[in-house]
Formats: structure tokens, C-alpha cells, sequence
């Protein structure tokens, strides 16, 4: 009798071993990641364009997977990401950063940690070579979460960060874009518009282009973070929504983990990436559904485009945009790498 006993009790505990250990799902490592989003048509690439900008988004969505797969951190997932995106001439951050009005550089960046809300925020930095790197160091190493300009200089300076000449940044397209951006800028005030009607006159292009990352790594973590040069001739120290947590960045482990891309005083305005994040935590949406509600909701009727990446705690991708494309790539455990541009039927991934 006590040798039934004993057996049943033996059997009883490895069955509850085995379904706690059945019952352990699976870590959803995921990633995505995105390179600005705006007047984008396939019609202006050459094959050969194409190519190269969707094995860049490539190499910086593989290279931030790979940091989840062997076990590192969210947050260094995606500043691997974003810091492939900056150096890349391609794209509106770090290298390849559109022009000021008067001809210079000045890039902002947040990153977000969605274990604590921990946050950190550059703007208006001329020097930084990488300003995701900087935005990071404001988080973990000040009391801090927004520095600015010189400032936020001097403390990279004390960080030992890499600096570069302003003209680092300096791309033959962008300078370009400028060029034709202060055309039409002094046109428009030679008859007499005003300064808010002379930047109506700049087409959509001239405003997008940002880069972004979010990643949910092995221990549950979401993480986001967004760099950007801003809008081509910017004036007047103008900040946009990338360095503002909530409106550009957000990540919270409850919620979501959101980077934004587009016209960054309607993502201000409408406080684009925490709206998506409460929809998720307090609406009980999927991701996918509080990124449509935000993206084509009243932040649109009111003139405002881009488009954001989400990413929950589960693994969920989404990633719409209310432009004619959006620069993208995402990975995870159960996604093989997908990389768009124009516009797809399927922008959940
Ligand atoms: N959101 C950025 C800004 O307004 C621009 C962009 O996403 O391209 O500065």
C-alpha cells in the first residue's frame, strides 16, 4: 500500500513538472524596424536602388535579430538596428541627414525601455556621429531623460562618444533636396507669404525619412528608439516628434513598443506612440487594430502622415502608414525576414 503511495505521489509530481514545463511557452523574440515613410513609389527607384536600400533594412533587421537570438538585451537589439540605419547615406539620420535651412545637420533621438519607462532623448546635436548612442547614454548614465544641443554635447563629450565635423552628415541627394527646398522657400517670400504659408509650399519629401527600431527580447522586454535628421530646412531650433517620448517612442512591457516616422508636429500633437500603446493596455486592442485606429483616425483628417512600427509583448508586428510606402523590415521566431517599401495588402507582419 505505502508503495502505491509513494508511486502515485512520485507520478502526481512529474506531472505537474511536465505541464509546468509543457505550459512554458515559447519566447517570442521579435524585432522590427523602419527607415522613414512618406512619398515613396516604385516608379523612382532603379532596380539597382531598390536593391541596395532593401539590403540595407535587411542587414539592420538581421543584425538586431541576431542580437535577440543569442539572448542580449532588447534595447541593444535595437540601437544595433538603428545604428546600421545611420550610418547608411540612405536614410534621414545620422549620415544622410537632410539639411537645416541654413545649410547644416542637426539630428534628434529617444530611446525608450519598456521594463521600467526608463527614457532618453537628444536634440538638435551637430557633432554626434550616432545619436541613438547619445539618447541611450541619457538614460543610463544622467538624471535626465531630454538634452539639447550643446548641452547634450558637452555631456556626450564627458561620455566619450564618437564627434564628427557637421559635414559628415553632408549627401549629394539631401543637399539636393535642400537646394530646391530654399528655392521654393524664397519664392514663396518674395510674394510675401508668410512663413507658415511658405512651408505649405515644400512637398511631402521634404518631411520624412526618419529610422526606428523595437524589439522584444528573450526575457519578455520591449524596447524602442528612433533617430532622425529631422525636416529638410528646419529653422529656428525646430524639434520634432522623434526625441519626444510618447509622441515619436514609447515602449512600456504592459503595452507595446512603438517608433514613429512622418510629419513629426502632428505626432506631437496627437502623441501618436503612447496613444497606439494605451489603445493596446486599456482597450484590450491587438496591435494592429490601435495602430490603424491612430494612423487613420483623426490624427490623418487633420493632415498629419507617416506611419509607425508596433511591436507587444507576444511577438504581434504591425506596421501602417498612411503614405504612399514606408521603408520597413521586421523578424521574429515565427516570421522569416520580410522586408517592404510601397505599399503591401499586408502591413501586419
Ligand atoms: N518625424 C520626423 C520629424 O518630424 C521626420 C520623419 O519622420 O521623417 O522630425
Amino acid at each position: 500500500m505505502r508503495r502505491i503511495l509513494i508511486t502515485s505521489s512520485l507520478f502526481a509530481a512529474l506531472s505537474v513538472a511536465h505541464s509546468a514545463f509543457a505550459a512554458k511557452p515559447e519566447t517570442p523574440i521579435a524585432i522590427a524596424i523602419h527607415g522613414g515613410a512618406g512619398t515613396i513609389e516604385k516608379s523612382r527607384f532603379t532596380p539597382e536602388q531598390e536593391k541596395a536600400y532593401r539590403q540595407t533594412l535587411k542587414v539592420a533587421v538581421e543584425q538586431g535579430y541576431a542580437v535577440l537570438e543569442q539572448g542580449g538585451e532588447s534595447l541593444d537589439a535595437i540601437t544595433a538596428a538603428i545604428t546600421v540605419l545611420e550610418n547608411s547615406p540612405f536614410f534621414n539620420a545620422g549620415k544622410g541627414a537632410v539639411y537645416t535651412y541654413e545649410g547644416a545637420h542637426e539630428l534628434d533621438a529617444s530611446i525608450m525601455d519598456g521594463r521600467d519607462r526608463q527614457a532618453g532623448a537628444v536634440a538638435g546635436v551637430k557633432h554626434i556621429k550616432n545619436p541613438i548612442e547619445l539618447a541611450r547614454a541619457v538614460m543610463e548614465k544622467s538624471v535626465h531623460v531630454m538634452l539639447s544641443g550643446e548641452g547634450a554635447e558637452e555631456f556626450a563629450k564627458r561620455e566619450g562618444m564618437s564627434f564628427v565635423n557637421n559635414d559628415y552628415f553632408d549627401t549629394p541627394h539631401r543637399y539636393e533636396a535642400w537646394q530646391k527646398a530654399r528655392k521654393k522657400l524664397e519664392q514663396a517670400e518674395q510674394s510675401n507669404k508668410d512663413y507658415q504659408a511658405q512651408h505649405q509650399q515644400l512637398p511631402q519629401q521634404y518631411k520624412m525619412g526618419t529610422v526606428g527600431a523595437v524589439a522584444l527580447d528573450k526575457q519578455g522586454n520591449l524596447a524602442a528608439g528612433t533617430s532622425t535628421g529631422g525636416m529638410t530646412a528646419k529653422r529656428f531650433g525646430r524639434v520634432g516628434d522623434s526625441p519626444i517620448i510618447g509622441a515619436g517612442t514609447f515602449a512600456d512591457n504592459e503595452s507595446c513598443a512603438v517608433s514613429a516616422t512622418g510629419h513629426g508636429e502632428y505626432f506631437i500633437r496627437y502623441n501618436v506612440a503612447a496613444d497606439i500603446c494605451a489603445r493596446v493596455q486599456y482597450q484590450d486592442k491587438s496591435v494592429a487594430q490601435a495602430g490603424q485606429d491612430v494612423i487613420f483616425g483623426p490624427m490623418l483628417r487633420a493632415g498629419g502622415t507617416g506611419g509607425v512600427i508596433i511591436l507587444d509583448a507576444r511577438g504581434n508586428i504591425s506596421m501602417p502608414f498612411n503614405t504612399k510606402g514606408m521603408y520597413r523590415a521586421s523578424k521574429s521566431k515565427t516570421q522569416p525576414t520580410y522586408v517592404g517599401i510601397f505599399e503591401d495588402k499586408d502591413t501586419s507582419k
